[in-house]
């Protein structure tokens, strides 16, 4: 069936944070936009589920009140202060036999006992030197040159302090516990995590995208889940344009631009046959990560923070001035360790001691997600050594298990610099997505901003239609 209209001046194809930050920024601008997501809802990989009547994130996520570009939406859509709740600042680690708890900032981590003579200077001075560049120079900057595991060891880091604070932390915020990731990524988190908070929305990440896309709607913009699109349609008597989309079922929905903003895979599909040069781009190394949540018939741990573990991991990135012990927990892929466990609850809903819900995470790069019996057996394990006294086996629940084989992209030296940007090979063709920026909920919102102007400036070119 044909869509009878002449259609909207843009498609959007996903509906996670970038699809609906672009069309915010659209719908804003006057523009017509439809936003076709092919889930029964919007959100993407921040979306979030009810278990028993209560919001759990598909995989544990927080997001940094300083992201500059999220926090514009944020408040654009009419989430405030007060709908944000903060984790305690810094994390408190476990590596198999001590627990120690860390600040973030210089002064926080005096007394943290992973850290060596020096390493608070050393922090002070990076805190200084991300302080005082802006967000756009830091993810500009050398990143074709330099991992984040070797500017820690050139900025003269201790072992102690890579092993015991940035690889449980930041192996766990880039999804990569090699640490490979590019030195400028590095240094922009680190800014992020200096200069604000690290925070949930009271309803989950989900909460972002619901405000957003009833934003969009109230401006006039359509946002219709349950779309797959199957196909972007173009004319080869046109310059080989984009007309429009088909979505799965059969409809074709006709408009005078297309924006794909889904994960990389989706946009190489529908890419593939049209722009080869850039679905060939995104042709990125991916994150997986594997959640599992769990209901607890008492708190596990309280407070409002993450439990990080720093066992050893097996196979560490050789540029690390000491070599880890083994044991503890492998790095192989597939191998069953977890990253990080989060009592949500306390923060989301704090007293519920009974029901508590805690989802743990375990991040495993491009290998396989390892076996769900094995990683549950492992929280078992990790949960008899962290607590000793708590009956795991007897309060336990595994409710649910979430598998992100694509959670976020690899970003080695060299990765963001060679990502397309807004442009595409086709003129009304366009991308937004965090793979054309860098893989956090930032990245996807400010794609999302960036395809906005760049659509806008398309159309405000055109003769208008019928015109
Ligand atoms: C477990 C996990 C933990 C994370 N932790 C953090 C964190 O702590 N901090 C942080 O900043 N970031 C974090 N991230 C990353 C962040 O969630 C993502 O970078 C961001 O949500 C990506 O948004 P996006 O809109 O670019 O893509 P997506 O959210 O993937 O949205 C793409 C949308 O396109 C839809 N789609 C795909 N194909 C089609 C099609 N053919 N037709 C129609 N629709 C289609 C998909 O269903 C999806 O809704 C985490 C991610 C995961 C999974």
């Amino acid at each position: 069936m044909t869509h009878p209209q002449p259609g909207p001046e843009v498609i959007i194809i996903g509906g996670g944070l970038a699809g609906l930050s672009t069309a915010l920024r659209l719908c804003e601008a006057g523009r017509s936009v439809m936003v076709l997501e092919a889930e029964p809802e919007v959100g993407g990989r921040a979306r979030t589920l009810q278990v028993g009547g209560e919001p759990v994130d598909r995989g544990f996520q927080s997001l940094f009140t300083a992201y500059p570009a999220t926090a514009r939406m944020l408040s654009d859509i009419g989430i405030g202060k007060r709908d944000l709740v903060a984790f305690d600042r810094g994390a408190v680690v476990h590596d198999g036999q001590r627990w120690s708890r860390m600040g973030t900032s210089p002064r926080g981590t005096l007394g943290f006992e992973w850290f060596g003579a020096g390493d608070v200077a050393r922090l002070a001075r990076l805190g200084a030197e991300v302080a005082g560049a802006p967000v756009q120079a830091l993810l500009t900057g050398d990143e074709r040159d330099e991992e984040m595991g070797e500017y820690l060891v050139r900025m003269g880091f201790s072992a102690g302090a890579i092993e015991g604070f940035f690889r449980p932390l930041f192996g766990v915020i880039t999804a990569d516990r090699q640490l490979r990731s590019d030195a400028g990524y590095f240094r922009f988190l680190m800014k992020m995590l200096l200069r604000g908070r690290a925070v949930i929305p009271v309803g989950g990440h989900g909460m972002i995208s619901a405000w957003a896309a009833a934003r969009v709607e109230q401006l006039g913009g359509e946002v219709r889940c349950g779309a797959r699109v199957d196909e972007i349609v173009t004319d080869a008597h046109d310059r080989g344009r984009a007309v429009g989309v088909s979505v799965h079922g059969g409809e074709v929905i006709r408009g005078r631009s297309v924006v794909v903003a889904t994960e990389a895979p989706a946009a190489r599909a529908l890419l593939a046959d049209i722009d080869r040069q850039s679905s060939r781009a995104l042709d990125l190394q991916p994150c997986g990560v594997t959640t599992l949540v769990y209901s607890l018939g008492a708190s596990f741990h309280t407070g409002r923070t993450i439990v990080l573990n720093a066992a050893p991991v097996l196979n560490a990135a050789p540029v690390l001035n000491a070599a880890p012990a083994a044991g503890g927990g492998g790095d192989e892929p597939g191998a069953a360790r977890i990253d990080l466990v989060c009592q949500e609850s306390n923060l989301l809903r704090p007293g519920m001691g009974d029901g508590a819900r805690l989802l743990a995470t375990s991040v495993h790069g491009d290998g396989p997600a390892p076996d769900v019996d094995a990683l549950a057996a492992e929280m078992e394990r990790v949960a008899g050594e962290w607590n000793p006294g708590y009956p795991w086996a007897r309060l336990a629940r595994l409710d649910d298990v979430i598998v992100h084989p694509w959670a976020q992209f690899a970003v080695p030296p060299g990765v963001r610099a060679d990502l397309p940007d807004a442009a595409t090979g086709l003129e009304n063709v366009f991308l937004a997505g965090d793979v054309t920026m860098h893989p956090s909920v930032e990245g996807a919102v400010a794609s999302g901003e960036r395809a906005a102007k760049v659509v806008g400036g398309y159309l405000a070119r055109q003769p208008s239609p019928g015109g």
